[in-house]
């Protein structure tokens, strides 16, 4: 709380960006933690635990019970170098250049250019190793090994379809395995990324929605899976991975810090240089962080809608009971005459669902005057959940009905259906296996 406000604080009163701004206050608060430390009015014991030992020290103070407070070991530790004893090394996937030039400042000698060289050495070489950074200085290398985790999540299992995709499921650190798909198109991959373990969003089509959400991943954690599916697909196949999509397991925007974070990372010019039109992100329809999307961010907006009634979507998806679908379409149509690209809707084609011609008709209608995109996804068949994909003359006519008044509508079957691809299935089988 008390960062948010000071990084507000410096961006009302600077020209920093709120990016810089939030830099600048890592920045402050690392070195006052380091300055405190070296006083002595931060006293760490062998298990981490901070306090402020300075009784004349008013930050320290608890106001109601006089005691020391005690400062969240965590947060502490995560601003301190490894040098301390609980100094945590950090995750160099999760940095940007900018974060890395902020924390090695001195190491850097300030220049940014040093800072994209440690970037261009792990995204565009592929070298995790600081000692192989040949054109990076020793004192700068040594900060480097000292302070930064390398790990990328490991690869458990790969699937590859007889359509030349490939499925991933990685596993993390922790124990949890997500799912990462690498689809084959013409003349390149597309790669869906997981965003959490699990979701809470539980709509009732998807896998994924049955298992409740376990935890965020962090945006290394997302990198990661990007990197580790990079590198596998180039050590394979000649065709590149041209586009990310973040539509595997999980909401998003229910992590919005971390998918952000990651983006950001993965469009960086100085490392995998994705761009932000080759990114696509995904979400089930979260108003709030739509709206700061469209604001903030310049990647593409995949909305999932799936039905063009506001009951049959609440049942569908429970979110659309909190976020109702009027209110969602409404939020777009503000923002159409601000958009310079149009927003994807996905609708996932369900047998006796909501593939009647009545639905292509309301779906035409719903649409007026928003800057879409329609893409008809035939529903990839999860044993259980009890529903079937749509027939192909269904969705056919569908999609024509689409076309002539107007729209840009595609079909997208799913890939990779011979090896469990559709979120969620791959870690289910490995569960019940
Ligand atoms: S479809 Fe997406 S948002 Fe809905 S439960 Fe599955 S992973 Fe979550």
């Amino acid at each position: 709380m008390i960062k948010e406000t000071f990084t507000k604080k410096i961006a009302e009163n600077t020209n920093l960006s709120k990016n810089d701004a939030k830099q600048m206050t890592d920045l402050i608060i690392r070195s006052l933690t380091e300055i405190l430390v070296a006083g002595k009015v931060l006293k760490i014991s062998g298990f981490g635990v901070f306090r402020v030992v300075h009784k004349k020290q008013r930050m320290g103070r608890n106001p109601k019970n006089k005691e020391p407070h005690v400062i969240s070991p965590r947060r502490v530790a995560s601003y301190l170098p490894s040098k301390y004893p609980c100094g945590r090394k950090r995750k160099l996937f999760s940095y940007t250049p900018e974060e890395i030039l902020s924390r090695f400042h001195e190491g850097c000698g300030g220049k940014m250019y040093k800072a994209i060289s440690v970037y261009k050495w792990v995204y565009q070489r592929g070298v995790r190793e600081p000692d192989a950074m040949t054109d990076i200085g020793k004192s700068l290398r040594s900060q480097i090994k000292n302070d930064l985790r390398f790990e990328l999540p490991k690869i458990e299992t790969v699937l590859k379809s007889t359509d030349g995709s490939y499925k991933f499921l990685y596993l993390m650190a922790d124990g949890y395995k997500i799912e990462t798909v690498a689809m084959n198109h013409d003349d390149h991959f597309s790669v869906c990324v997981s965003s959490q373990v699990g979701c809470a969003m539980g709509c009732k089509f998807c896998m994924t929605g049955t298992m409740g959400l376990k935890r965020n991943l962090t945006a290394a954690e997302i990198v990661g899976q990007v990197y580790q599916t990079a590198a596998y697909l180039a050590e394979r196949e000649a065709k590149s991975l041209r586009n990310i999509v973040y539509m595997g397991m999980g909401e998003p925007f229910h992590n919005y810090e971390n998918v952000v974070q990651s983006l950001r990372i993965l469009i960086n010019g100085n490392g995998m240089n994705f761009g932000n039109r080759r990114v696509t992100v995904s979400t089930s329809g979260l108003i709030p962080q739509i709206e700061r999307f469209l604001k903030e961010e310049k990647a593409n907006l995949a909305i999932s809608l799936n039905s063009v009634d506001a009951q049959k979507r609440a049942e569908l998806m429970p979110i659309s009971k909190k976020y109702p679908l009027e209110i969602l379409l409404k939020t777009c149509r503000e923002y159409t005459p601000e958009l310079k690209k149009r927003i994807t809707f996905e609708y996932i084609m369900m047998r006796g669902v909501n593939d009647s011609p009545e639905d292509a008709v309301s779906l035409s209608k719903l649409l007026q005057g928003i800057k879409a995109k329609i893409n008809l996804i035939p529903y990839n068949m999860n044993n259980g959940l009890g529903f079937e994909r749509s027939e192909e003359n269904t969705v056919n006519s569908f999609q024509s009905y689409l076309l002539n008044r107007g729209f840009v509508a595609t079909v997208r079957y799913s890939k990779g259906q011979d090896i469990a691809a559709a979120c969620g299935q791959l870690v289910n089988i490995k569960k019940t296996a």
